[in-house]
């Protein structure tokens, strides 16, 4: 039997989206560009191959490394979705899902630039990078 599909969609509603399959590598990412591009401390995401997932409404785009782009609702600007042409994986915002209780981040990673005030003793694997 396959599993229930993964949906989620941004603050006003405008994006949807639907991912089938099972994630891969869920994890807290703590890099510069996620706090920038969210305004939270620390994020997560989950991997899905790019055709396992499918969007609705408008999203605008940005180009933060060379192949990598963000993804945020056109209307409200909901940090959603990071694609990477290269791997053909788009990582999506757990927080975003409708059920972020179903993907448990298993890792951190980039805490070389973990908020000195931020404290997460979770017992997962902290990766420098
Ligand atoms: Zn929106
Ligand atoms: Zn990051």
């Amino acid at each position: 039997m396959a599993s229930r599909a993964f949906e989620g969609g941004c603050l006003c509603g405008q994006v949807r989206y639907r991912a089938t399959g099972e994630p891969k590598s869920p994890g807290y990412c703590h890099c510069r560009m996620c706090q920038r591009a969210t305004g939270a401390p620390v994020t997560a995401w989950a991997s899905f191959p790019t055709s396992q997932v499918r969007f609705t409404g408008e999203m605008r785009a940005y180009e933060s490394s060379a192949g990598t782009h963000r993804c945020f609702c056109a209307n409200c600007g909901s940090s959603l979705a990071t694609m990477n042409a290269d791997s053909g994986t788009v990582a999506l915002s757990i927080p975003t899902l409708d059920e972020p209780e179903r993907v448990p981040p298993a890792v951190h990673v980039w805490c070389s630039s973990q908020l000195p005030w931020l404290w997460i003793e979770d017992g997962l694997e902290h990766r420098e990078r």
